[in-house]
C-alpha cells in the first residue's frame, strides 16, 4: 500500500474501508447518515465489473482502456496499483470515497472579442474593460476558436492576458 493511500484510509473523513461489500456498503450509509445506497445496486455492479476484469475479450470500455494503457512498458511502471477483481481478497480492503460537489469550470460569464475587450449585450466593446482567462470564456474566450480541447485551457488563458494587458496599453497610445 503506498504512504498517501495509506494516510486516506487512516484519516480521510470521506473514506470507508470495510473487507466486505456488506460491511463497506454498510459505512458508506453511516458515514452520510442516510440509506441512499443500495446493496444490491452495489453487488450487481461490482460482479458485472468482476465479471469483466476476467475477461480479457470483455466488453467494458473502460477496462478495455485500461487494458489498452498496460500495453505500453511506463504505464506498468508508473502504476502502484495492477488491476484486480474488487473482490478478490488477496487485492483488498475495499474503499469507498464519498464524493463532494465542486465548480471544476465557470465557463466564463463576460463575452470578449480575440482583443479581450468585453463587449457588451449589443456586442459592442465596453471602453476600458479588458477581460483575460476563464472569466472570458473557455481557455480566456475562445483563444483555441470555438471548440476547445480539454487540457489546453491554461494555454488560452495565459495567452489571452497578454492580448488584454497588449490591448489595454495599446488604447493607451
Ligand atoms: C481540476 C482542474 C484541472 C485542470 N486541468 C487543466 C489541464 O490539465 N490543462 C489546462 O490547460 N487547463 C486545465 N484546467 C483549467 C485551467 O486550470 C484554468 O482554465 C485556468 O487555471 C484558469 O485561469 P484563470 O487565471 O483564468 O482563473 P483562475 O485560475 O480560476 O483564477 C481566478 C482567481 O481569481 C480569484 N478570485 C475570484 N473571485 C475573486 C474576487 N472577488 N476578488 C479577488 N480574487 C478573486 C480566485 O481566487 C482565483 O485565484 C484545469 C482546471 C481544473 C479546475
Amino acid at each position: 500500500m503506498s504512504p498517501s493511500v495509506q494516510a486516506f484510509m487512516d484519516q480521510g473523513a470521506d473514506f470507508v474501508v470495510r473487507d466486505s461489500l456488506p460491511d463497506l456498503v454498510r459505512g458508506m450509509n453511516e458515514l452520510t447518515g442516510h440509506d441512499a445506497v443500495e446493496f444490491g445496486t452495489v453487488a450487481r455492479e461490482v460482479a458485472d465489473r468482476d465479471l469483466q476484469m476476467a475477461n480479457v475479450f470483455g466488453k467494458d470500455p473502460q477496462l478495455a482502456m485500461v487494458r489498452g494503457a498496460r500495453a505500453l512498458i511506463n504505464e506498468r511502471l508508473i502504476r502502484i496499483v495492477k488491476p484486480a477483481p474488487l473482490l478478490d481478497p488477496a487485492a483488498g480492503p475495499l474503499i469507498a470515497v464519498r464524493l463532494n460537489i465542486l465548480t471544476r469550470k465557470t465557463l466564463g460569464g463576460l463575452e470578449t472579442d480575440l482583443q479581450a475587450r468585453v463587449l457588451r449585450p449589443d456586442g459592442q466593446p465596453m471602453p476600458g474593460l479588458y477581460a483575460a482567462g476563464e472569466v472570458a470564456g473557455f481557455d480566456g474566450g475562445g483563444m483555441h476558436g470555438y471548440r476547445s480541447l480539454e487540457g489546453t485551457f491554461l494555454g488560452g488563458c495565459l495567452f489571452s492576458g497578454r492580448v488584454a494587458g497588449r490591448c489595454a496599453a495599446a488604447a493607451l497610445d
